[in-house]
């Protein structure tokens, strides 16, 4: 493993705890760490990502301990991955954080459209780079449709003639995908519209890989005495859930809301690999809530949470109302402890997923939160959207309302709950 420390990165992790995290990823994806090894960076070298000291003395651990594959904890460009394996030689390869996490998700996507997404991504990332054989880490990977017999992989040095085949065949299995997925989508949001119409309130829980999201999304199915499905894959895995699943959950007061397992959250998650997902990260948009979970035992906690909002924020969600779990607190030694990380996270509720602990409570803030408390919006209406007028004057508290030309405008407070049906019509974001 290579990381590299640079000035001015940005980065929420020091580059040990990022190693450790590439380290997760790498047991995750099957592979055996057997070095590591760190440089400090005023900028990226434009030839190997690293210096050419750091290289040579890659090939020295090489020589000593023959590994097969590099990996680096930053994204390489094209030209540095194909400088670094011509160096390196014919027995290693060169593999960055991106190439990685797609080759775990090509392992965990388990449903169509979630095979349709990890494919997609895994050509966007290979076609710039098809010099030479790309093939999957973990080969017997299978599970995921449709991901065998693929142009280029496994070949080694194509001819010129052979590669630009290669990448034709590449961009149409690109466009077939595409459409694909856009047909998956329809149907989905085909659902969200029943969803919607059924008027049931929809939760979406987020966070930081291995926060234990999947686990709780179990155990509130247990508290609320509504399980009727089969219980949502959990395991001390990073990614273990890839496909977003739906599971309905009974409110303290009786009321039910709808529950959305999502994708994990991780630092450094490319861009363009959030925007795979984008199709799962939907779900999110379409929320009447977020439920933050946080892994409050993990030493790096407190950037992990950040690292999820920055996530929210470049998908631009940025004006939902959530609410906190601090997960895991049956490993915090005392009560105090507990409550002094609490501390570190305003309007949060500590829990444990895992044995059960507050989730009445955690239940009970979160169905304030739906129907209780009240946000305050500014909305522009078209008048055909009279129904939503009535819903506001029904549901909310209406402060100023005023009849332009085109449009009424109304400025009052709103439940949550009620807040996603206006999302399209908000015109200042919450003020309160
Ligand atoms: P996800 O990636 O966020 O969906 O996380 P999972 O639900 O798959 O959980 C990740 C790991 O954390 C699993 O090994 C869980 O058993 C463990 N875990 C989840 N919640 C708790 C908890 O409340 N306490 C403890 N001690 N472990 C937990
Ligand atoms: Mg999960």
């Amino acid at each position: 493993m290579v990381g590299i420390e640079l000035r001015d990165s940005g980065n929420l992790l020091t580059v040990e705890d990022s190693l450790e995290e590439l380290r997760a990823l790498a047991d995750t994806a099957g592979l055996t760490v057997v070095g590591e090894m760190t440089q400090k960076l005023d900028h990226i070298e434009s030839a190997m990502f690293i210096g050419k000291g750091k290289v040579e003395e890659l090939k020295t651990w090489q020589a000593e301990l023959d590994f097969e594959v590099v990996l680096f904890d930053d994204d390489l460009s094209p030209r540095h991955q194909r400088n670094l394996e011509e160096e390196l030689g014919e027995k290693v390869r060169v593999l960055d954080r991106t190439a990685l996490i797609l080759d775990i998700f090509a392992q965990h996507a388990h449903t169509r459209e979630g095979a349709l997404q990890v494919e997609l991504a895994q050509y966007e990332y290979r076609l710039p780079r098809l010099t030479r054989g790309w093939t999957h880490l973990v080969r017997q990977a299978g599970g995921g449709a449709g991901r065998s017999g693929t142009a280029g992989v496994g070949l080694r040095g194509p001819g010129e003639t052979q590669l630009e085949v290669d990448r034709r065949q590449i961009r149409a299995r690109i466009s077939f995908l595409k459409e694909q997925l856009e047909e998956v989508r329809q149907q989905r949001q085909q659902h969200r519209v029943q969803r919607r119409r059924a008027q049931v309130p929809v939760v979406s829980i987020v966070g930081y890989t291995n926060a234990g999201k999947s686990s709780l999304l179990n155990a509130l199915v247990d508290e609320g005495g509504a399980r009727q499905t089969a219980p949502v894959l959990t395991e001390d895995k990073l990614f273990a859930t890839l496909d977003p699943t739906t599971r309905r959950v009974r409110l303290p007061g009786g009321k039910v809301a709808l529950f959305t397992d999502t994708v994990g959250f991780i630092q450094k998650l490319p861009t363009q690999l959030v925007a795979a997902f984008r199709a799962t990260l939907e779900e999110i948009e379409e929320a009447d809530l977020l439920l933050h979970v946080v892994d409050i035992t993990h030493p790096n906690a407190i950037e992990q949470a950040k690292s999820v909002e920055r996530t929210l924020t470049e998908l631009d969600i940025t004006d939902m109302p959530m609410v906190v779990a601090l997960n895991k607190i049956d490993r915090l030694d005392s009560e105090q402890q507990a409550a002094l990380l609490a501390q570190q996270f305003p309007h949060s509720v500590p829990i444990s997923a895992l044995k059960g602990l507050n989730l009445d409570q955690l239940l009970g803030r979160l169905e304030h939160e739906l129907y209780e408390s009240q946000t305050l919006v500014q909305v522009r209406l078209p008048y055909r959207r009279s129904d939503l007028a009535a819903l506001f004057h029904d549901q909310g508290q209406v402060e100023t309302e005023h009849y332009g030309e085109k449009a009424l405008i109304i400025q009052g407070r709103l439940p949550a709950r009620y807040l996603a049906a206006f999302r399209p019509y908000v015109i200042k974001p919450d003020a309160s």
